[in-house]
């Protein structure tokens, strides 16, 4: 064996939607890195396959002619147009994700497995500026000086890479957040879900909604059912850790029990098919503000622990937060400043402008899911008033209205009918 010196701007470890959005914008500054996967791509990864504006978004500020491409190939990137909420007690409840929609519009979310969305990502990387390495082993990391240090295997050759800042886009089970934050566990605030792609689901609706079932028996958490372009659909339920110990849930035996004998979702599946098996992983929830940045480093995505606490949304955040973090190590790299305190004002508390009311809210939102009758009531009466239904939908969009939803005075309004 041989080994290589590289010297470079940034490393990225992981080349999922964090890591692949954080080389987006470091290309489009100019700014060479290196960026390393163990996988080789296409590959899976356990989810549930729903993207919505927030990663439209990112993707047309990467590149408007990328987003065109997903906008424009409808069979593989399927166009989604709406939630159906089924509340505890069984009630279904649609609401679509636009109110003003014309002629033009474009569905503002889609559903596509992540083994092709990540595969998309990955090929979009392709730059003068990023030297890409997949199926690459890294097998330590260092802090030499004021550099730190990769130590990689690949195509059987031993690197050695170097570079000032080091971006753990490396998931859930980050190797860079246990190496430069190991006291910040996220344990307590972290779900587990699980995910199977189903043959044969009748019911699905017409504009591929996506559904959440929100079961009594997994709440805050809740099962879902999402139409794919293959005729597939994604199946899986999503359970806070804490509550799956208290409980003792067995969350395979409660997703299979659902589907078989739920009385709203076991007639849709009585001729469908498991395709491959069922598989788990966690979801680090942004249910507290922890540290994602230190002196030479960047946490992005899962490894910074940035899923939507009450939606479970984590591929748009971890685009976002790839974003962010370019823009925050351009400025580092303009002014030679790779401190702890540089990246914790212009990375951390940046990301907390944007996305802090989000992440507060949605954690008010999956607490109040411990109240099954709160939901039913809220579902009961959207069911019969336009204007509630509408009110819900504008939430999508509208952070002001969805903080709403977090104020008992909106239920006490629904409560007396106002
Ligand atoms: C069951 C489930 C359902 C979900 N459903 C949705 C959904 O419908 N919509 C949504 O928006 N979000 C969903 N999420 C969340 C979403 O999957 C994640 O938030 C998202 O994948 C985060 O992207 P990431 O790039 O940070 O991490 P990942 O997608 O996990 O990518 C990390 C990458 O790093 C690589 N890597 C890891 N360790 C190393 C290492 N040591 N060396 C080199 N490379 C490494 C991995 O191979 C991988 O490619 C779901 C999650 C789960 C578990």
């Amino acid at each position: 064996m041989s080994g290589k010196q590289l010297e470079t701007s940034v490393i990225i470890i992981g080349a999922g939607p964090a890591g692949a959005g954080s080389s987006f914008f470091l290309s489009k500054y100019g700014i060479p890195h290196v960026i390393i996967d163990k996988e080789t791509f296409p590959r899976d990864k356990v989810c549930g396959d729903a993207c919505s504006g927030k990663t439209a978004l990112v993707i047309n500020r990467a590149n408007q002619e990328w987003l065109s491409e997903i906008l424009n190939d409808a069979q593989t990137f399927m166009p989604s147009w709406g939630i159906t909420f089924i509340a505890p007690n069984g009630k279904p409840l649609d609401i679509p994700f636009t109110t003003n929609r014309t002629a033009t519009t474009k569905a503002p979310g889609f559903t596509v497995s992540r083994m092709v969305f990540d595969n998309f990502l990955f090929s979009k990387i392709a730059s003068p500026y990023a030297s890409v390495y997949q199926g690459a082993t890294v097998t330590d990391i260092d802090k030499k000086g004021d550099k730190v240090v990769v130590h990689m295997l690949h195509n059987n050759v031993e690197y050695s890479i170097n570079a000032p800042i080091i971006i753990g886009a490396d998931g859930d089970k980050s190797m860079v957040r246990k190496k430069f934050l190991s006291e910040h566990t996220t344990a307590k605030t972290s779900a587990i879900g699980l995910r199977a792609y189903y043959e044969g689901v009748t019911g699905m609706h017409h504009e591929n909604f996506i559904e959440l079932h929100f079961l009594k028996e997994v709440l805050p958490g809740y099962l879902w059912i999402f139409p794919l372009p293959n005729g597939q659909v994604n199946v899986g339920v999503g359970v806070l850790s804490e509550r799956i110990r208290e409980k003792k849930i067995n969350l395979r035996q409660q997703m299979l029990d659902a589907i078989t004998n739920n009385p709203q979702i076991a007639p849709r599946f009585a001729n469908a098919r498991l395709v491959g098996s069922i598989q788990g992983w966690g979801l680090p929830l942004a249910m507290h503000r922890q540290p994602m940045s230190g002196e030479n480093f960047v946490l992005v995505g899962d490894a910074a622990s940035l899923v939507d606490p009450f939606s479970g949304e984590g591929i748009g955040n971890a685009l976002y937060s790839g974003m962010l973090a370019a823009a925050a190590i351009k400025d580092a790299v303009e002014k030679g400043d790779y401190s702890g305190s540089f990246f914790s004002s212009a990375y951390d508390d940046v990301l907390y402008k944007r996305l802090g009311d989000e992440f507060r809210i949605s954690t008010i939102l999956q607490k109040l899911c411990n109240y099954p009758r709160l939901f039913n009531l809220v579902v009961n009466k959207a069911y019969k008033s336009e204007s509630l239904r509408n009110t819900i939908s504008s939430m999508f969009t509208d952070m002001d209205l969805r903080a709403q939803l977090s104020k008992p005075s909106f239920y006490l309004k629904i409560l007396l009918n106002k």
